[in-house]
């Protein structure tokens, strides 16, 4: 259900034909998606992974309203999909490499295709952020992993640190202790960016240590991870960290490469985008994290994918 539908036959080439091509089948782009295919535009979304996006790896959300009793990001994405769906909007696997422009419109670049649109709307969210220290990469799940909601279960009785300060470490934690016996949080300052509510959890819960003012040098193991090289920040010293597991949660960085030259990008890589969530680009809309001044969260995507849908409509009507 979670993947995006291969269009039939070979690798298809120069698909024409769309109204809108959305980047992204996260909330921002399914919202999107719903919106334009409910308004009878001919809408395909192209989604490089998994259909939902990073909310996928969020075990419950407890602020997307109408659900009080909280919901999984996995049924937000699937409801979202659905309803998309419901409306004639198609979806295919592909990674997107560069938008092009043609005399009516664009080209939508992947490997194996080119989808052709009147306009696009840009929703291919975030990645998270590496640390870049020697090892991490080495030991990419074989201990080290961004995505505690995916992996914890692996870490059954084990010992495992988070790496960072914000709600999303602070959320991994909490749901680490349901399988690991410790859990370690090393924070590069001791300050942390978390809201209070969940600040007040994590300090609660008896199976997590907070490791302070202190920044990972190098992972280190055999075949597993099995120690952290560590450095307090202000006593300069060493130690190391005897763990089973590194999840690795210190932000997210707009996916955007492919759109640097094309696009105006803040310094850290977002779209500038107006209130209407137009780009630089007059028939380029973009929307969720992926966008300047994103807030990062479910409900905020969902309502920029339903902006930027509007305002593309309109300007379509007014080609
Ligand atoms: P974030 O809020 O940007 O926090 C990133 C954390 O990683 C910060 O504590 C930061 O430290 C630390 N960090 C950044 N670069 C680092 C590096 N190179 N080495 C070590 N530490 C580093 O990111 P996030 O926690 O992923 O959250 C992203 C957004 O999603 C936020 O707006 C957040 O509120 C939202 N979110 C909301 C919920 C919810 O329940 N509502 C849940 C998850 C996420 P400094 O503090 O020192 O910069």
């Amino acid at each position: 259900m979670h993947t995006t539908d291969q269009i039939q036959g070979s690798p298809p080439t120069n698909i024409s034909g769309h109204d809108i091509v959305i980047i992204g089948g996260g909330p921002a782009g399914l919202t999107a998606a719903i919106y334009a295919a409910r308004d009878k535009l001919s809408v395909l979304v192209v989604e490089k992974s998994i259909i939902g996006g990073l909310i996928t790896e969020t075990e419950r959300v407890d602020n997307y309203p109408g659900f009080s009793e909280g919901i999984s990001g996995y049924d937000i994405a699937d409801k979202m999909h659905k309803q998309a769906q419901l409306y004639g909007a198609r979806d295919v696997s592909g990674d997107v490499t560069a938008i092009t422009q043609t005399d009516d419109g664009f080209l939508v670049r992947t490997a194996d295709a080119s989808y052709h649109a009147r306009a696009v709307i840009v929703a291919g969210g975030s990645s998270h952020v590496k640390l870049g220290v020697p090892g991490e990469k080495e030991y990419t799940g074989r201990g080290v992993s961004y995505c505690a909601t995916c992996d914890a279960p692996f870490f059954a009785d084990k010992v495992v640190a988070i790496a960072g300060g914000g709600n999303t470490a602070m959320s991994e934690a909490l749901h680490l202790t349901k399988f690991a016996q410790r859990v370690y949080i090393i924070h590069r300052r001791e300050e942390f960016r978390a809201t209070p509510i969940v600040m007040e959890a994590v300090t609660r819960n008896n199976k997590i240590e907070f490791i302070p003012d202190t920044v990972i040098e190098a992972v280190e193991g055999d075949d597993f991870v099995r120690k952290l090289r560590l450095r307090h920040v202000l006593s300069g010293d060493s130690s190391g960290l005897t763990i089973n597991g590194l999840f690795v949660a210190i932000g997210l960085k707009p996916n955007t490469d492919y759109l640097k030259g094309l696009l105006e990008l803040d310094a850290g890589g977002a779209i500038v985008v107006n209130d209407g969530m137009t780009t630089s680009v007059p028939g380029i809309f973009a929307a969720g994290d992926i966008r300047r001044h994103s807030v990062r969260q479910t409900v905020a995507a969902a309502g920029d994918g339903a902006v930027a849908a509007l305002t593309a409509k309109k300007w379509l009507e007014d080609l």
